[in-house]
């Protein structure tokens, strides 16, 4: 599939098992989640652009880069904002705006009901993020709102990601760059991921 791009790394897939397992309580979900998060952000941030500059080391004068656009995070309410804390790690200077969205069932039409992005947000490098990619439903509908706001690359972190979900995405936005740890096998009837980790929300948050 075109732009989607699965991060295999060992590290992360050993995190992912964790959060897979049922047994893993709380508060190792939460710092797992956080932890593997960071480990991503290496992936997806591999073609931000940057400036090249000279540096001058104690020896000699020799080239180097400066990262040239600003960051935003975007977690999708409430389970993205469990990576968040782990994608500052790497990223201290980030903005970040949330998006609380959902898809109403009867009208298929997007419902936002909490918005706030920096004024900027379309001269940055976006990272839409939300744990689970399921049916696409919070996803398409976060990414028609950033779109309307004229940002035109989009990157969409996620761990788990659904073919249903992957699919529905790519279909009305097929430049969208998704990055995820797994791409699972299906949706059971409740539009939950097969195998996947259960409710990240609810795990992280211990609404279960
Ligand atoms: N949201 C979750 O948290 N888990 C799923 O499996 C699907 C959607």
């Amino acid at each position: 599939m075109n732009n989607l791009f699965i991060i295999e790394h060992p590290l992360l897939q050993a995190k992912l098992t964790v959060l897979r397992d049922k047994r893993t309580k709380r508060q190792e979900f939460r710092q797992t989640l956080s932890e593997i998060a960071m480990l991503m952000t290496y992936d997806i941030t591999r073609n931000i652009p940057v400036s090249h500059i000279k540096v001058e080391t104690p020896l000699e004068e020799t080239s180097g880069i400066v990262l040239n656009k600003d960051v935003t995070l975007v977690p999708i309410l409430r389970a993205g904002l469990g990576m968040i804390d782990g994608i500052l790690e790497l990223l201290p200077d980030a903005r970040v705006g949330h998006v609380g969205v959902y898809r109403d069932k009867k009208t298929l039409l997007p419902v936002e009901y909490y918005l706030k992005l920096p004024e900027n947000v379309k001269e940055t490098f976006v990272i839409l993020v939300d744990p689970m990619l399921a049916t696409g439903g919070s996803a398409l509908a976060a990414i028609e709102i950033l779109k309307q706001k004229g940002i035109k690359e989009l990157n969409f972190l996620c761990l788990v990601a659904a073919p249903e979900g992957v699919r529905a995405v790519h279909e009305k936005f097929p430049d969208v760059k998704i990055f995820t740890a797994a791409l699972d096998r299906q949706l059971n009837d409740h539009g939950y991921i097969l195998p996947g980790l259960g409710d990240a929300g609810d795990r992280l948050y211990g609404t279960e």
